[in-house]
């Protein structure tokens, strides 16, 4: 993980760059590092690299989760070790799915994606402020499409024979030329017909009508971590919908929303809080009992406090999302005026007003 290139530095964009700067820059570098046209040993890690970089600065969601949290936040380092971040982009069958975004981004693509990853998912959670300040396991309910229970995914009625593919002879893999500004490349893609599974099926599943795929309510545990804001999404990899038979499957992003609570606002990492006390109190000083995200702490107010002062309870805030140490709990200071006064108040009120009177002439 830390080895890990900045994705910015991997397009060699900057921050700011728009998208159309960045598919321009990852066109120039997936074509220089094909290949068809660099034999080099690393040429496929590096090509690796630059479509996972690509995969997350081209979508404005993803993009803004790295802006915001670096690979952990488009890695699913949140999760619960699911999957393998963007490990998995089906190798064993060339370069061609891949290539596919990349041809289409020439407007030329052409070939039909026999192979297809499953869909991605959004789900939303509510949690309450405490939870999001200090971490919680939520409970996640998801509708996806997963393996057939009755074919075991192969999409063939349990017990029926298919047949081989005619098109690639069994193989599940076609040559497919494509032609771009570039020159010519020569892709092995998966069988369109069989969708690269080399044979087709003659009895389909009656369940999945052959698809080898069926909708199930799954539940799941995510770990949240302490310090998560309202509106922060976490990328659950491989989470989603399962894909076609040798493409990944899709991912599932959870979005986070967070209660308000009754009388805690937040701050970035600091908790605001805002404590009432009367003109007594303010005025003579006194000791008071604050809440706070662990619980009561004394908070000694010292006679003769204006409205509007602010008292910090160090290291009683919210912690940082991505490194050990936590904000503060802000107390605001509210001196309020009593609304309703008792026959002998009232009267302590107006001997105080004569005394203060008294005291202005002195
Ligand atoms: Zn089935
Ligand atoms: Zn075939």
């Amino acid at each position: 993980m830390a080895s890990k290139r900045d994705y910015y530095e991997v397009l060699g964009v900057n921050k700011n760059a728009n998208a159309d700067e960045i598919k321009k820059a990852f066109r120039k570098l997936a074509f220089q590092c094909h290949p068809d046209h660099n034999q080099g040993e690393d040429s496929e890690a590096k090509f690796k690299e630059i479509n996972e970089a690509y995969s997350v600065l081209s979508d404005d969601e993803k993009r803004s989760a790295y802006d915001r949290f670096g690979h952990a936040g488009v890695d699913g380092t949140f999760g619960q070790g699911f999957g393998q971040g963007f490990g998995d982009f089906g190798f064993g069958g060339g370069f061609g799915s891949i290539f596919e975004d990349f041809f289409d981004a020439f407007g030329g693509g052409g070939g039909r994606r026999s192979s297809r990853r499953g869909a991605d998912l959004q789900q939303k959670i509510s949690i309450t402020f405490e939870e999001a300040a200090l971490g919680c396991n939520a409970d996640i309910r998801i509708s996806r499409m997963e393996q057939c229970s009755n074919c075991s995914g192969s999409g063939s009625k349990p017990g029926s024979q298919t047949s081989r593919c005619s098109d690639c002879n069994g193989s599940g893999k076609v040559k497919r030329v494509q032609q771009s500004i570039f020159g010519q490349f020569t892709n092995i893609t998966s069988c369109p017909k069989c969708n690269g599974e080399g044979n087709i099926i003659t009895d389909p599943c009656p369940k999945c009508k052959g698809s080898g795929k069926e909708r199930k309510e799954h539940n799941m545990k995510l770990k949240v971590p302490a310090g998560i804001d309202n509106g922060t999404n976490l990328k659950l990899n491989g989470q989603g919908d399962i894909g076609d038979k040798g493409a990944p499957p899709g991912d599932l992003y959870v979005a986070i929303e967070v209660k308000p609570h009754k009388f805690f606002k937040r701050d970035d990492t600091n908790v605001i809080y805002d404590l009432s006390v009367n003109f007594a109190q303010a005025a003579l000083g006194t000791e008071v009992d604050v809440p706070t995200l662990y619980g009561n702490e004394k908070l000694k107010v010292p006679a003769g406090s204006q409205s509007g002062k602010i008292f910090t309870l160090k290291g009683k805030g919210i912690p940082h999302l991505r490194r050990n140490a936590k904000g503060d709990q802000l107390v605001r200071l509210i001196v309020a005026t009593p609304e309703k006064l008792t026959k002998e108040q009232r009267k302590l009120f107006e001997d105080l007003e004569k005394s203060f009177a008294k005291g202005d002439k002195n």
